[in-house]
């Protein structure tokens, strides 16, 4: 009944998991809770569009496990700084629970919403979610933070990861105040793609769910786990977990993932250490972000903000498309189109395509993933773009450039990712396949497939680019020095 039990709200973002979530933990302790989700699209960074179509199914099915504990799922859809206050009267609220986020438009909203309410009287608990170390936590002997990510996992690691994790409430009671003009419906969010729907491939890939999550790290720790250290830079052979996008909305958290890996591992075992410092980067991103927040739009070495990079639509089109006549390329870039994912070889292959090869600007490619992927992390993603292109924190040097050729060759030598993305080269046999564009005329005869026609020649010769990136990074280098 209203006003008899403390009511809590609970304001849910990207940790739409019931299991090992702080804030609903929490809240469920005080009395009644009314979990509410809030849809603002006029904030920076957005959700893009393969990430709306995962955001949809996260609430769908977030709102059916709610509904099993005898809760619902209140969406709304505005701004939080007079939603949530909005809410607060509705429910007779006394207390505002979340869990953190880390981008810098994020934090000062939170900031001016949590002194808002306090000043109203209400109290406001957030905790972290959606990483093992607070970003602030990890820190040098000097006090700084870390812009090498080696010296900062180590420090992760000798401060010791607490991966305790919490229950799923046992009870979830809701302040039954049913209805308030506040409240939409999910399908009123327009997040499913109609015309053209372009989700039926991330349809086929996906199941989105916390339990799906779940199962997913059981699987991976049962039977690709063991594999990981050798495997993982192969993109045809899947051993990674794929776990991205459901850490990415919360349908699973950090800890659980590094408690269940390491609890079902042998702890010395080289695989669990690499799978665990992959994690590692994540949370190394985290840490740039929150300390550095222009990440996701300046260059971390800012010197590089005078590159010259190269305005030229059509070459940055092919790239998305998967048209540049590098196999390896289309391939990825015709996977991420297909399922909103692309392995992480490949993506460091054509993200150093595109800022090299082409001398696109890391932010055009930054962008194209923020839109097309299911895992779209605004930290991981600008780290990693800034990352290959050489201008990032603990960076790969903007000279050490990825041969697309013999990356293909190497960590695809049969041939069978190229095939799995690239229908028009099916029929050739791994030693023609990462070089179409060299099949003789007879060859194009006998396998069927005309080079020009069916799959497009290269749009760049991969030497001349390469000198002319080089050229590029020297000239950057007499103006400034890079180390
Ligand atoms: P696994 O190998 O199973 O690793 C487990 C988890 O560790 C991942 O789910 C992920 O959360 C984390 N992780 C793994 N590798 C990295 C990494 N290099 N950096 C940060 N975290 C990592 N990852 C995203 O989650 N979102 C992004 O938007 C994103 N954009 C990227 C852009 C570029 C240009 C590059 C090169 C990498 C990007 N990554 C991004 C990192 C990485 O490619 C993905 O995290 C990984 O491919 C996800 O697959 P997985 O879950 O099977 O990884």
């Amino acid at each position: 009944m209203v006003g008899r039990m403390t009511t809590t709200l609970l304001w849910l973002r990207q940790d739409l998991r019931l299991s090992d979530n702080p804030a609903l933990f929490y809240a469920a302790q005080r009395g009644a809770v009314v979990p509410v989700f809030i849809w603002d699209d006029t904030q920076p960074w957005a959700p893009g569009g393969a990430s709306r179509w995962w955001l949809h199914h996260s609430l769908a099915s977030l709102q059916k496990d709610l509904q099993q504990l005898g809760s619902n799922l209140l969406i709304a859809q505005g701004k939080a700084v007079q939603l949530i206050p909005h809410l607060i009267k509705v429910f007779q609220a006394d207390a505002v629970y979340w869990n953190r986020r880390y981008a810098t438009h994020q934090i000062t909203e939170d900031r001016a919403l949590k002194q808002q309410l306090r000043d109203q009287g209400v109290e406001v608990k957030s905790f972290n979610a959606s990483l093992l170390n607070e970003p602030w936590d990890i820190k040098t002997q000097q006090g700084d933070c870390y812009k090498v990510f080696t010296p900062f996992w180590k420090r992760c690691l000798q401060r010791g990861i607490n991966s305790t994790t919490l229950p799923i409430p046992q009870l979830l009671p809701i302040n039954h105040v049913p209805i308030t003009n506040a409240s939409k419906n999910l399908s009123d969010l327009q997040f499913l793609p109609t015309q053209p729907d372009w989700a039926t491939g991330l349809q086929q890939k996906w199941q989105v769910s916390e339990s799906v999550a779940q199962q997913r790290l059981e699987t991976f720790c049962a039977s690709q786990l063991s594999r990981y250290a050798e495997a993982r830079d192969f993109p045809a052979q899947a051993v990674t977990s794929e776990l991205s996008p459901y850490l990415q909305w919360g349908q699973i958290s950090p800890r659980q993932i590094y408690q269940h890996s390491a609890a079902v591992t042998d702890p010395t075992s080289y695989a669990l250490q690499r799978f665990h410092a992959e994690l590692g980067w994540r949370e190394f991103s985290y840490h740039l972000l929150f300390h550095f927040p222009t990440l996701p739009e300046q260059a971390f070495k800012a010197n590089f903000n005078a590159f010259a990079w190269q305005t030229d639509p059509a070459q940055l089109r092919a790239w998305q498309r998967g048209l540049t006549g590098y196999p390896l390329i289309d391939a990825g870039m015709r996977q991420l189109w297909s399922t909103g994912i692309m392995h992480n070889r490949v993506r460091m292959v054509v993200a150093s395509f595109l800022t090299k090869h082409l001398r696109i600007a890391w932010q055009e490619g930054e962008a194209w993933f923020w839109d097309t992927l299911v895992d779209a992390d605004l930290a991981s993603n600008a780290a990693s773009w800034q990352w290959v292109a050489g201008c990032g924190a603990d960076a790969a040097p903007y000279f050490r450039i990825f041969n697309p050729i013999m990356q293909s060759e190497k960590f695809d030598g049969e041939g069978d990712y190229l095939r799995t993305w690239l229908p028009e080269l099916q029929t050739l046999p791994a030693k023609l396949i990462h070089t179409p564009w060299l099949l003789t005329p007879t060859q194009m005869q006998q396998y069927g497939v005309m080079i020009g026609r069916d799959y497009p020649k290269p749009i760049v010769d991969h030497t001349e680019a390469r000198d002319a990136a080089l050229s590029a990074y020297a000239a950057l280098k007499t103006q400034f020095t890079i180390n």
